[in-house]
């Protein structure tokens, strides 16, 4: 049976195999297969990022950045208490880069906690956007292509800002749950964002 009985050891919790893709159905498939496949084994990441041939791209493309941003959201949550408006007033990477949060009627300069918040809230909202996107099995490119860019480079500052000034949280949270080695593989794989703007070195990714 798929689910976790009760009084389940935590070693065993979601412990069965990844099931049949063409075998799973109705809107919620894609992500509960691509949730199986973290489970299972969250370093096999070419296999996670990796369409099933039945899977529409689009669909495979739109349920990993929801999925990327519920883990953004635990990577966040570690980041409370440490990274704050005195610690980190405003939101860069390294010295020479300050992000503004375009996440307001008018850009403004947020601290770097305030701005990792407010990005993921509005990535969050463009996606659940019903009038963009009224289905989560058939998505029109248009509307995927310049959205599934946009929103996989501001994402990615979270992952940098982690990197260059909370060095510690960033290698905890990547040993255990490889994320940021899972989205750089798959903004590139998939063409969303430029190799160039990728600014951790690849030493801290898993690959
Ligand atoms: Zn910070
Ligand atoms: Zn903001």
């Amino acid at each position: 049976m798929r689910r976790n009985r009760i009084g389940t050891k935590a070693e065993f919790l979601w412990a069965w195999d990844v099931e049949d893709i063409s075998q799973m159905n109705g809107p919620l498939a894609v992500q509960e297969y691509i949730q199986e496949l973290i489970r299972a084994d969250s370093s096999n990441i070419k296999q996670i990022i990796t369409p099933p041939p039945e899977v529409d791209i689009h669909v495979w493309q739109y349920e990993h950045l929801r999925q990327f941003i519920l883990e953004l959201n635990l990577l966040v949550t570690q980041l409370k208490g440490l990274c704050t408006a005195q610690t980190c007033p405003k939101m860069k990477a390294t010295e020479d880069w300050l992000y503004l949060c375009a996440a307001h009627k008018k850009a403004q300069e947020c601290s770097a906690i305030d701005y990792m918040i407010h990005n993921l809230d509005q990535s969050t909202s463009i996606l659940t956007n019903i009038k963009t996107y009224p289905s989560r099995v058939s998505i029109n490119p248009q509307n995927a292509t310049n959205n599934f860019a946009f929103i996989v480079r501001r994402l990615y500052r979270l992952f940098s800002h982690t990197y260059f000034n909370h060095k510690e949280i960033f290698e905890d949270f990547e040993n255990e749950m490889f994320l940021c080695t899972r989205f750089t593989e798959f903004a590139l794989k998939f063409d969303l964002m430029s190799p160039k703007l990728i600014t951790i070195p690849k030493e801290a990714l898993k690959l």
